[in-house]
């Protein structure tokens, strides 16, 4: 017998359609968490889950879980999805990829009527990327008992508002509790997000954990004072500090290269004006590799450059780490079906880390869990220009189907 391939077409189109919603004048996608543009989605995702015979719950803290029934009801559920939002400037594929891609699966299963004995369950999660509500993948954090649900809730956006307020004001604050429940497997579909696939000619990644990643809210402050008549020794430029953390945070992924990546990517100058030295700068740093030691020295060698610019430049700074994630290996055995469904597939298929967090990672500490990569152009994302080609995008949701079948145990 064949195997059971899913619709291509129909993933593309769907794919196409969630696009949208938020869509951005240069092709990418911009739907913030739990905006009027995430809230549209959802209903899009709810209503094409209850298209395909599925039951609909929503969590606490608006996940949203599509489960298709097994024939042994008492058996916890396979697991597959990933998330609707995306970043200000983000593109079509990133998470509703994984989202679509198991939706395509449960289309497939009822279009050929299999009956599988667990229960398979497409979640989309609440505020995945970060972007709006720090720290990312909040909600799985939840989910996993790695935050509390008032932790999640309590989340501040820029303007002031929360995530639960904002929950409430899309109407996708559900009843269901967030977590504590047995999941069997976890299988979450992603772009890569990075270029090795592509240099590699692979279709799939085969990820074996994510990244190490921590994250750090800073500070550096100076003193305000007239640009014209402060001679160069007597400033204390909170900016002039700042900027050398950007090249100590640099230095300090570049020890650690080609796997050590550290960025700062926020920087709020005070009082921002073209004629007064800054008196204080806010910024983020985010450091991260695959293994735990490696990172921690990362860590240790920008906290020391941050004593030395401000001791040298008459200033005082702040580190605070609002976010530790160590590197999360994931199960082989699911490891081992994703690269046993690329090779029945005859796709060729690499082993990776995920370089990004995903929703994954908290997973991977409820169930035994693993990720499918499939590339994207030039490894771009995060970016409007984020592409990846209908073949991929239909080969890894193939290699999909058939991991989730291999788990949920067919039977026709
Ligand atoms: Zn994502």
């Amino acid at each position: 017998m064949p195997a059971l391939t899913i619709n291509a077409e129909r993933l593309w189109e769907s794919l196409m359609t969630m696009a949208q919603i938020g869509a951005t004048p240069k092709g990418g996608v911009c739907r913030l968490a739990l905006t009027d543009e995430d809230r549209e989605a959802r209903d899009l995702f709810v209503q094409w889950g209850k298209d395909a015979g599925c039951a609909v719950d929503i969590d606490q803290i608006g996940n949203i879980f599509l489960r298709r029934a097994g024939s042994e009801p008492d058996l916890p559920p396979v697991m597959t999805g990933s998330h609707l939002d995306s970043q200000p400037t983000g593109g079509k594929f990133d998470g509703v990829y994984g989202v679509l891609a198991g939706l395509e699966v449960i289309r497939t299963l009822n279009d050929h009527g299999y009956v599988t004995r667990h229960p398979i369950d497409v979640a989309a999660r609440t505020n995945e990327e970060g972007s709006r509500f720090a720290p990312a993948m909040v909600a799985s954090g939840v989910f996993a008992g790695e935050f509390s649900l008032d932790y999640g809730l309590s989340r501040t956006a820029l303007n002031g508002v929360t995530l639960g307020q904002e929950l409430d004001r899309i109407g996708y604050a559900g009843e269901r509790p967030c977590g504590g429940q047995a999941v069997h497997r976890y299988i979450e579909a992603h772009i890569e997000q990075g270029p090795l696939l592509e240099a590699e000619a692979c279709v799939i990644g085969v990820v074996q954990g994510i990244q190490g990643q921590r994250w750090f809210d800073c500070s550096i402050q100076g003193m305000e004072s007239h640009a014209g008549t402060t001679p160069l020794p007597h400033r204390r430029d909170a900016l002039l500090g700042a900027c050398c953390m950007v090249q100590a945070v640099r230095d300090a992924a570049v020890a650690h290269a080609p796997l050590g990546r550290g960025t700062e990517g926020q920087f709020i100058v005070q009082p921002n004006s073209r004629n007064v030295i800054p008196g204080r700068v806010d910024f983020s740093i985010d450091l991260r590799h695959p293994e735990d030691g490696p990172l921690i020295t990362m860590v240790e060698a920008v906290r020391e450059a941050m004593y030395r610019v401000c001791a040298e430049m008459g200033l005082s700074g702040d580190m605070h780490e609002i976010w530790h994630q160590p590197p999360t290996p994931f199960d082989s055995g699911c490891i081992d079906a994703v690269s046993r469904a690329a090779s029945a597939l005859g796709l060729a298929s690499m082993s990776i880390v995920s370089g990004a967090g995903h929703d994954a990672k908290y997973l991977a500490q409820v169930c035994p869990t693993g990720m499918i990569f499939i590339p994207c152009k030039d490894g771009i994302s995060h970016n409007e220009i984020e592409d990846a080609s209908k073949a991929d995008v239909a080969a890894g949701c193939n290699v999909l189907l058939q991991v989730l079948l291999d788990q949920a145990g067919s039977q026709r």
